[in-house]
């Protein structure tokens, strides 16, 4: 398998995203963390960025709401390496129009190996990690190598 390595800076592009059912805990979970997250860029889904810019007055830039592209958006800068870090509090107990837009946003996660967090311990632990605050090199697997490998 060859890899390739993707630099990610000290100041992170950081999405956060919560569905209706979550967005209380990411509240809290960015009220508590303001401090650390003031040092990165921040993005987010339309309502969810609404609400963290007027609950806790950080600036955040907002794509669309979730079910109308925003997690499509997230998807497409990750792989634009536009966004290196994602918080998506999502729904395990309810089914949403969006499923496939969800599903298709973690698995760009796992293409471009950034850190996720899908709940508030993974993302107390990633907060809280010595990596936030240096310069982090990805490693990728080669897709494209791999594939004219194969394809000849
Ligand atoms: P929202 O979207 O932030 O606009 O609510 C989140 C989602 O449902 O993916």
């Amino acid at each position: 398998m060859v890899y390739r390595k993707m630099k990610m800076a000290t100041k992170k592009n950081i999405a956060l995203i919560a569905h209706d059912n979550r967005k209380q805990d990411l509240l809290e979970w960015v009220k508590y963390n303001k401090g650390s997250l003031e040092k990165h860029n921040l993005f987010a889904t339309g309502t969810t960025g609404l609400l963290v810019n007027k609950e806790v007055g950080i600036e955040v830039t907002r794509f669309k709401s979730g079910p109308l592209g925003g997690d499509q958006q997230v998807g497409a800068k990750i792989a634009d390496n536009a966004i290196d870090f994602l918080i998506f509090l999502w729904d395990p107990m309810e089914p949403h129009p969006h499923d496939p837009d969800v599903k298709a946003l973690l698995r760009l996660s796992v293409v471009w190996n950034i850190p996720v967090a899908c709940n508030r311990a993974t993302a107390d632990f990633l907060i809280s990690s010595p990596l936030m605050n240096e310069e982090y090199e990805r490693l990728l697997v080669d897709y494209e190598s791999f594939r004219n490998e194969v394809l000849g």
